[in-house]
């Protein structure tokens, strides 16, 4: 058995059309450059602005993911597009010494703030700078591969998908947590705040409104609940079920490898 986590090729190219960043359609390549510019941006600010923004609400939402992700002592998980670490701390406890949690990202201001934090918990874990549509790890290595709040930033989200069932071993499951489509009675409230509030608080509390216009455009433009359950069966996932959290505004899928 090959235990270096590390694969020794993940290159892929990607042929360069174009997509959507927000509600603008820009170069594939351009997109990836955008949203890299979204958090070196916000990353200093970026926790306050999730309490803030979500009233705290996207603790329960962590808490939710970490109680369905079952992580005990010994397990290997990977955290894509991890950040500054929400999921990958706890994960880190769960797992304990026997256990293997990377955090990992493609933004080094992110994955600095993420770093900075393990060591301020006494949390020693590995991180790694990498695209979650080019994991650079060896198939079946994982037990669980979570991604929260990340697949919506990225281009190929067919190619991220594959890439975590690549790197989930047999028995194991890859868990998305992302903004869904919200309860349609609460969607013109919703889109008021989300439109009007966001970029205001943006704008005052981490100095941009763009990103935060950026993520309410970015929501919209994710795949539905149904639609995010395809791309995962779509990719090889098996019994893909959803949780609705907060009537919609988020969701949780589970698919599992056999
Ligand atoms: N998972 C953390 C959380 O839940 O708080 C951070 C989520 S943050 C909204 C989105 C993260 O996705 C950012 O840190 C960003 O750098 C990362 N990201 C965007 N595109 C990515 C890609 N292609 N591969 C890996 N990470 C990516």
């Amino acid at each position: 058995m090959n235990d270096d986590p590390l694969r020794s090729d993940s290159s892929a190219k990607d042929s360069a059309g174009t997509t959507h960043f927000g509600f603008t359609q820009v170069r594939e390549d351009e997109k990836a450059r955008q949203v890299a510019g979204v958090f070196h941006s916000v990353a200093r600010k970026y926790d306050v602005m999730n309490d803030v923004m979500s009233a705290g609400l996207h603790r329960w939402w962590k808490a939710f993911t970490i109680r369905q992700a079952n992580v005990r002592p010994g397990m290997k998980v990977l955290d894509i597009a991890g950040g500054t670490g929400d999921l990958a701390l706890r994960f880190a406890r769960q797992a304990g010494a026997a256990g293997e949690v990377w955090l990992t990202d493609i933004n080094a201001s992110m994955l600095t703030e993420g770093r900075n934090r393990m060591l301020d918990a006494g949390v020693l874990l590995p991180v790694a700078l990498c695209d979650g549509e080019k994991l650079p790890f060896n198939d079946n290595r994982f037990d669980v591969v979570t991604v929260a709040f990340g697949l919506r930033n990225m281009t190929h989200k067919d190619k991220a998908l594959a890439e975590m069932r690549r790197v989930t071993r047999p028995g194991g499951k890859v868990m998305v947590l992302e903004f869904s489509r919200v309860w349609a009675p609460l969607a013109p409230l919703y889109d008021a705040y989300s439109f009007n509030v966001l970029p205001w608080l943006g704008k005052r509390i981490a100095g941009d409104d763009d990103s935060y216009r950026y993520l309410a455009e970015s929501i919209r433009m994710h795949p539905a609940q149904d639609e995010l359950a395809r791309l995962m069966e779509q990719a090889g996932l098996d019994k893909v079920q959803w949780f609705n959290l907060t009537a919609g505004v988020c969701a949780l899928h589970v698919g599992h490898k056999y």
